[in-house]
């Protein structure tokens, strides 16, 4: 049903005023319709949020179509200048976009304050410093001049997830705007609120009108219009495999190119020569942001001769982590994000325990805490081609599988339809060499886990996307590379 014109505008949370409408064309826009956002923390309601459409999508396209000539014949150095003013902008409200996205989506305060928001600003910092790095080649062929030069594509959808919203934006934000393109970000609507933050803080640092857009709503409208919108030039999205599949039939219509980083179902594989405490806790890591991470290794692969060893300590480990309010310091895992959420989790979990699986950690929801807090499990008597093996669950969830030799690690590795990642603990480093070469997998972690440079390839492969993000591969895919010929 309509709402009034009066709908909600804005909201405090904790403290923090965040607007609630869209920005489009450098200009605050209400909807007539909202959607509610809700605290994973406590199921409090945060906002109102403006609920786009088509009309708003295409009222942004049309604004990044209009700023786009304009910011791409910005100098390099400029664009430099203001992206470096948006990382001071977000480093000055380090403490705010910590706050407000710990009440948003539930992940720890902590990580947020220390670890996500300076790394938002610093996504800025690095794709400006980048694109100044960028050469524009000119190589001879026959005394004829070839000049290849990294032109702008226009206007960029950017679609992404509620697991670290501000994070997985601006990894797209940064290099698309870097790269001279104009652009309309429609974050998740479970998660909604630091990408307007995010507006109001590049309005603050010069950034043009109409060249960041943010267009609120639910993935079947405002995302949908966006993805389908003939006059974009770029799609990239991060989020789930099935959403994936209507984007890129969306963007195949209009032939526009996309980049997808999508989910995942990585192993953690564990040889007998690895230090067993090191395992330990790169396993107990992967409960980190309630497992709701793409890369986590959610399938931990143990060489049997050290199966049982490594589940007493990775037990006693578990039984350590403290559950609780993601803002509280001492908190190790929060909630989930949302009732389905909890719901989808405690569903494959079931269906894994009526197959026979045991329950060595966890296994259902934390009914102390109660809402949304799903205890930390670890599933073993689990089979490869179990649902709770092949799907991802994104929750606190792991499987556990023993293997003995070394081909049958990596074929268990390698038997899933992802391939985001794989993370190896071992003490043998030819080994090391050995499999990480066999493992389909866009990043390989030895000895080690959530390592990320940002000049680094980022992706998926098989079902776990397509392309790369990071350094010039960002800037590959965000840029119209051309060649031109001039003869003698
Ligand atoms: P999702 O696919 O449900 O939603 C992601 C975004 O797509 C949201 O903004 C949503 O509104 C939008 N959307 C939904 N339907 C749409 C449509 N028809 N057209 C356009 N947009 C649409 O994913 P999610 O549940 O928000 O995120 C979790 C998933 O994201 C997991 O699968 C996870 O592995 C993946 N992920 C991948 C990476 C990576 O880098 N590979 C990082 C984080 C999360």
């Amino acid at each position: 049903p309509e709402q009034p014109p009066t709908a909600p505008t804005a909201a405090v949370v904790a403290g923090v005023a965040v607007d609630t409408r869209h920005w489009i064309g450098g200009e605050r826009v209400p909807s007539a319709q909202t959607f509610t956002d809700v605290s994973p923390i406590d199921g409090r309601t945060l906002a109102e949020v403006a609920r786009g459409g088509t009309d708003e999508a295409d009222a942004a396209v049309a604004a990044a179509r209009e700023a786009f000539p304009a910011w791409a014949a910005t100098p390099r150095t400029e664009r430099a200048r203001i992206l470096h003013a948006i990382a001071d902008g977000v480093e000055k409200r380090v403490e705010d976009l910590a706050i407000v996205e710990t009440h948003d989506n539930g992940a720890l305060l902590r990580s947020h304050r220390r670890g996500v928001m300076p790394r938002v600003a610093h996504n800025f910092r690095f794709f400006a410093d980048w694109l100044l790095k960028l050469e524009h080649e000119d190589f001879d062929t026959r005394g004829h001049t070839n000049h290849v030069s990294w032109d702008p594509a226009g206007p960029c959808v950017l679609i992404t997830p509620w697991n670290a919203p501000l994070m997985l934006a601006t990894w797209k934000v940064a290099p698309a705007l870097a790269a001279g393109n104009t652009v309309v970000l429609k974050p998740a609507e479970w998660s909604p609120l630091t990408a307007s933050l995010l507006a109001d803080i590049a309005a603050e640092a010069g950034l043009p009108a109409g060249v960041l857009n943010v267009v609120q709503g639910y993935g079947a409208e405002a995302g949908n219009a966006l993805v389908s919108h003939p006059d974009v030039r770029r799609i990239s999205f991060t989020g789930s495999v099935p959403t994936a599949r209507h984007i890129a039939a969306a963007a195949a219509a209009n032939l526009t190119p996309v980049s997808l980083e999508l989910g995942g179902k990585s192993p953690l594989l564990v040889f007998a020569d690895a230090d067993l405490d090191l395992a330990v806790d790169l396993a107990v890591e992967q409960y980190d942001n309630a497992g709701q991470v793409c890369l986590a290794a959610t399938r931990i692969l143990v060489e049997a001769s050290v199966a049982e060893e490594f589940t007493r300590r990775f037990t006693r480990r578990a039984a350590a982590l403290t559950q609780g309010d993601p803002r509280a310091d001492g908190t190790d895992i929060g909630p989930n994000i949302h009732p389905r959420q909890l719901e989808k989790i405690h569903g494959f979990v079931e269906r894994a325990l009526g197959a026979g699986a045991q329950a060595v950690v966890g296994g259902g929801p934390d009914t102390e805490l109660g809402g949304l807090y799903y205890r930390p499990t670890l599933l073993t008597g689990v089979e490869q081609d179990w649902e709770i093996v092949q799907e991802e669950v994104f929750g606190p969830v792991l499987t556990l599988q023993t293997f003995d030799t070394e081909d049958e690690a990596v074929a268990l590795a390698n038997g899933t339809r992802f391939g985001l990642a794989a993370t190896l603990a071992t003490g043998d480093s030819e080994r090391a060499e050995r499999v990480r070469a066999r493992l389909v997998a866009g990043t390989v972690w030895v000895n080690c886990f959530f390592v990320r440079d940002l000049r680094a390839p980022f992706g998926g492969s098989r079902h776990s996307g397509i392309g790369r993000e990071g350094g010039t591969w960002s800037f590959d895919f965000y840029c119209d590379v051309k060649n031109a010929v001039t003869a003698p």
